[in-house]
């Protein structure tokens, strides 16, 4: 089969040619109908140093898609040959304490699908049946390609009540674009993000979003300001992993205010603990999504009406791929979608 793959310890990926994957007695084998690209797969793309110490070689990688249901193990129940399914990348043990609680996002033994084991971007891409979710007709395939990092703005965005609070989101990279619109759909009242890059500010504008603000060339007080919110956020979610953005977003926190992290900062990232604690602030750390709630509330929020469509801005042939990541990395994207039919 057809495949995008990792084959030598250097930038890119290769389109090559693969053995079908083995189903066992619990998987799923999913026929893969499209693609997007996440930041992870640009890490690796990239080949920079979190790739090179995580990610095996050759690998197939890939972990934002939807397909349709070609074969099942003996033992699944529930699904049935041609249903659409998009998949949760985190495979989870299923005997550690926490997944024997149900909260599976907390497992310590998760693997990726994609970084520690064979991705989705090929035709055909097999998973525990566990970790597949169906997609109803009403969402479209570019969608439901989207549901890994629409998850993770869901499972931050609903961290906290939001309903009539003022929200600063640090980051406008596509899963804070997406945060934007939850959190106006939900009932925010204002929704301040913050970015470096105009493109992108542009997009979250078409979210929704009450003011982007360029932080190299605007004063996010200021900005505060003509809103009339002299008391500070309510709450914060912190989504570009910049160490500079978490410390404005500390300093710009009401009393009493909340923090949802889920951009990766440098390990060694510093921040004025008195913000933190004379400000009496809750920070909640967030991965990944919650199995399968976030799933259920994606589908939800976009029955009632959630519309983040206007995120998607590229569609590739998956023979052009190249280009797709070049869109990635040029920074004037939303998400870009691969179609592998
Ligand atoms: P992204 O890299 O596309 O977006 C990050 C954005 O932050 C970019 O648009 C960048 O221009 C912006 N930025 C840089 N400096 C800034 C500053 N000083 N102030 C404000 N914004 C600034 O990433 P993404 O795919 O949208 O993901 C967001 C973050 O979440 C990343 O750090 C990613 O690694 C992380 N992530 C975490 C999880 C998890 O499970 N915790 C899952 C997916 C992604
Ligand atoms: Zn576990």
């Amino acid at each position: 089969m057809k495949a995008l793959a990792k084959l030598t310890r250097d930038t890119g990926l290769t389109l090559t040619d693969l053995p079908m994957p083995e189903v066992g007695h619990n998987d799923l084998l999913i026929k893969i109908t499209k693609t997007a690209i996440c930041g992870t797969d640009m890490h690796i793309w990239n080949w920079d140093e979190w790739a090179q110490k995580t990610i095996p070689v050759p690998m197939q990688v890939g972990h934002e898609y939807i397909g349709t249901v070609a074969s099942m193990g003996q033992e699944v129940q529930g699904f049935t040959i041609g249903q659409r399914v998009s998949g949760e990348g985190h495979i989870t043990c299923g005997y550690c304490r926490n997944c024997r609680a149900g909260r599976r996002h907390l497992c310590r033994n998760t693997v990726g699908v994609g970084v520690n084991r064979a991705g989705a971007f090929a035709e055909y891409l097999v998973i525990p049946a566990f970790n597949a979710f169906p997609i109803p007709d009403e969402i479209s395939d570019d969608l439901a390609a989207i549901f890994d990092p629409f998850g993770n703005a869901v499972h931050t965005a609903l961290s906290f009540n939001l309903i009539g609070e003022d929200v600063l989101i640090t980051g406008a990279g596509p899963i804070g674009i997406m945060a934007v619109a939850i959190a106006k759909h939900v009932g925010a009242r204002h929704v301040v993000i913050t970015d470096v890059n105009d493109y992108r500010l542009d997009l979250a504008r078409q979210m929704g979003a009450t003011r982007a603000v360029n932080v190299l060339n605007q004063d996010l007080k200021t900005v505060m300001a003509e809103l009339n919110m002299h008391e500070g956020f309510d709450v914060g979610l912190e989504m570009s992993g910049n160490p500079s953005a978490f410390r404005q977003m500390l300093e710009q926190m009401n009393h009493g205010g909340k923090i949802a992290l889920l951009g990766i900062p440098p390990s060694n990232t510093a921040i004025d603990w008195n913000q933190v604690i004379f400000k009496g602030l809750e920070i909640k750390g967030v991965y990944g999504r919650e199995m399968f709630e976030t799933w259920y509330k994606m589908v939800a929020l976009i029955q009632s009406g959630l519309d983040i469509s206007a995120l998607i801005t590229h569609h590739f042939k998956i023979d052009d791929f190249e280009q797709g990541f070049n869109a990635m990395n040029s920074g004037q994207s939303g998400k870009v979608i691969l179609d592998w039919q």
